[in-house]
């Protein structure tokens, strides 16, 4: 099977899709909070949401119905009004999902709205979130704190963690360590955007990690 969207009828195949994870609490209950994106030349597809369960795997066979997508669910430039996600088979690394919606125009004045399909075969990943100070490599796990954010009309709690540690906060030059396995950065393969202020850069781990951000400011 391969990967497709259809709006109003106008199919057009998918190149790649994956669906990116990290787990949330909403009311207590656990669960996912999931991205799912699709690329098809200039067609893009994102849908995110939460769903419940203890493994991504619970995912499987389970309905998602998004009532009120946020600015984090469109397709084709167009905001979805509602989305409804059916997963098939969630495995670790792999899935297969339906999306039905109503995709509606940008442009405020019009009410024109369009109907999508898509069936896609997706990859999956668990979000990498930065576990070690990029300054000076100790962990970060004490320094983990929880955010509130609405994904997909549903409120969710999950952990969120900056890139520095406290002791290291005020940092604003090139990343030493990366902040994913913790290993150090051979300074050649960090690349800084300006050497002083906010940095934006991007650095390659020797385990392959590619990391972006900016410092300072
Ligand atoms: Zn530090
Ligand atoms: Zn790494």
């Amino acid at each position: 099977m391969s990967s497709y969207i259809r709006i109003d009828g106008d199919g057009v195949d998918l190149v790649g899709a994956r669906m990116i994870w990290r787990k949330a609490s909403s009311g207590g209950r656990a669960g996912f909070v999931f991205q799912l994106t699709g690329h098809g030349g200039r067609h893009v597809l994102h849908v995110a949401g939460w769903a419940p369960g203890e493994a991504i795997t619970d995912l499987s066979g389970q309905v998602i119905t998004i009532q009120s997508p946020g600015p984090d669910c469109a397709a084709d430039g167009r905001l979805f009004s509602l989305a409804v996600i059916r997963f098939g088979r969630v495995r670790e690394t792999s899935l297969v999902a339906s999306i039905d919606g109503t995709v509606e125009d940008l442009d405020p004045g019009s009410d024109a709205r369009s109907e999508l399909e898509s069936d896609i075969r997706a990859t999956v990943a668990a979000s990498q979130d930065p576990r070690w100070c990029l300054s000076c490599g100790t962990s970060l796990e004490p320094h983990v704190t929880e955010v509130d954010e609405f994904v997909g009309g549903v409120r969710v709690r999950m952990a969120a963690t900056r890139v520095l540690c406290p002791d290291c906060a005020d940092f604003a030059e090139a990343p030493r360590f990366c902040p994913i396995c913790g290993s150090g950065y051979d300074p050649a393969e960090v690349r800084t955007l300006s050497a002083d202020g906010a940095i934006g850069y991007t650095a390659d781990c020797p385990a392959g990690h590619r990391y972006s951000g900016h410092l300072g400011g």
